[in-house]
């Protein structure tokens, strides 16, 4: 069998307490997760007084969910609007998948032999997602009926400590996957919005959006990579963390710039990992109660029913709790893989544990990567739909307006539209009505135990 990397895993670098030698400090040294602090200043107000036009163009930073079912809902309203996202396979953010046949997986984490094993598919962000609000049960039924999504039937549940699995159905109804994984259903969205809407959206990626600023009588014109990406008329910042914190800090919309600084996040490991033969468990899916290290695990192969050659290959993804990720951050970019290696180690271990068997007892991986999320999941939210600040035409989507999962980062991204589609015809400070969420306070999702999974954590909201 082939095996990914030559050198054998190697064992925990905490033990034995030589800080110099752990590679998660040495990756680590310099960096800091501060997060940007400014001081809002409520003079700095823009109020656009002129109408907002039919025609007038929207800006949207960020084309995960809610940027693009942000982008679809103002298209189905007649607005145009332009979204600007990172990704270079695809949008979708948080919706990501890797795979062999994209390139996507890192050639370096495999060797040869291992790459020519096509197949291997693994969903490293959002794991599963249900359906309660009827906005959002109106498109995933259309999903379904294009064949993008699908139920996900096999066994899901809780494994206790010692390794016992309990069997649950979702308190929201079915579970539903994307039938190619997470990051299709984003390609999907992102087809429909060049094919079905090709006149009023553009899609531009990938591309960092690194500065807005207002233009007198003219709107917000977008900065990145050094030049100028045009002038709208609205801007919907549809990503969270310490980029959007940057991009709004010092302009004109000083009440949506303090939600966004209220604003926490947990943050995740997540482990890609190919078995060559199969493991000894009978569930699918489970999150894992009283691990300091695991927080979810999954069969994609099953999920999926993805076919491989040998047929026995399965590939897991395994998520870690946030108390295990903070402990073990490093900037996200390019993790060494002694870190890699460490992580991986330190993850499996603690899956042996949690199914309740001896490491060796777990088939040698044939192939893993990690990925650190740092903004993985909100710890708090505002409790809102949406943001908006409708005097500055400045407003925000995403999950953490109202959750931590994909239904309210859909919601977001439709009610934000509506309230933007609504404002036409309309200017000066005489639009209050339609801001949202500019000063709600701001709860707590979960307490921030230290076995708090980002998988239980999902599906609070
Ligand atoms: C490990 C993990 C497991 C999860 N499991 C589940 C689950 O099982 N079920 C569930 O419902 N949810 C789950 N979630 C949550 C779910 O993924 C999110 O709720 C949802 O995808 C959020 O979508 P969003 O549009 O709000 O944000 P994001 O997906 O984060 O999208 C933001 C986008 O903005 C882009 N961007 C950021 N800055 C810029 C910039 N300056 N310029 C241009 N683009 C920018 C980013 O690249 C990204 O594509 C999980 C999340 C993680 C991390």
């Amino acid at each position: 069998m082939p095996t990914v990397r030559p050198q054998p895993f190697r064992g925990n670098a905490n033990q034995g307490g030589n800080k110099v030698s752990d590679p998660v400090e040495r990756a680590r040294k310099g960096y800091r997760n501060s997060w940007s602090r400014y001081q809002v200043d409520l003079r700095k107000q823009v109020v656009w007084e002129q109408p907002f036009r039919n025609e007038a163009s929207v800006a949207i930073i960020g084309g995960g969910l809610s940027g693009l079912c942000c982008a679809l809902e103002l298209a189905k309203q007649g607005m145009r609007s332009t979204v600007f996202d990172t990704g270079q396979h695809s949008c979708g953010g948080r919706l990501a998948t890797r795979n062999t046949k994209d390139g996507s997986i890192r050639k370096s984490f495999l060797q040869d032999e291992a790459y020519s094993m096509s197949g291997l598919y693994f969903d490293h962000g959002a794991q599963y997602f249900s359906a309660s609000d009827s906005r959002f049960v109106s498109l995933v039924n259309e999903w379904l009926a294009e064949g993008v999504i699908k139920e996900w039937v096999g066994p899901v549940g809780t494994l206790m400590p010692g390794g016992s699995f309990q069997s649950s159905t979702s308190s929201k109804g079915a579970r539903y996957v994307a039938v190619q994984g997470m990051r299709s259903l984003a390609q999907h969205l992102e087809h429909q919005l060049s094919k079905q809407y090709s006149n009023l959206v553009q899609v531009r990626r990938p591309m960092w959006v690194g500065k807005m600023e207002s233009i007198d009588n003219q709107g917000w014109r977008l900065m990145g990579e050094g030049k100028s990406l045009g002038i709208y008329d609205a801007v919907v910042i549809a990503h969270n963390g310490k980029c959007a914190n940057r991009l709004m800090g010092p302009t004109g919309a000083p009440l949506v710039a303090q939600q966004l600084m209220g604003l926490r996040l947990s943050a995740t490991w997540a482990l890609m990992v190919a078995f060559d033969s199969p493991l000894p468990v009978k569930f699918e899916g489970a999150t894992v109660v009283g691990s300091n290290v695991l927080s979810w695990v999954a069969n994609n192969t099953a999920k999926l029913d993805l076919k491989h050659a040998p047929s026995s290959i399965s590939c897991w993804t395994m998520t870690s709790t946030n108390e295990y990720a903070q402990a073990n951050k490093v900037p996200q970019e390019a993790v060494p893989s002694e870190v890699q290696d460490k992580i991986t180690s330190e993850m499996l271990d603690a899956f042996a544990a949690a199914i309740g068997v001896k490491r060796a007892d777990i088939p040698k991986p044939i192939f893993y990567q990690c990925q650190l999320w740092g903004a993985a999941l909100p710890l708090n939210t505002p409790s809102v739909e949406c943001i908006f600040d409708a005097q500055s035409r400045v407003g925000v989507a995403g999950d953490w307006c109202s959750g931590s999962n994909m239904q309210a980062a859909a919601i977001s991204g439709i009610s934000l539209a509506g309230r933007i589609a609504a404002l036409r015809g309309r200017g000066g400070s005489d639009v209050q009505d339609l801001s949202l969420g500019l000063t709600s306070p701001f709860t707590q999702l979960m307490p921030q135990k230290r076995h708090v999974t980002a998988h239980m954590q999902n599906h609070r909201s």
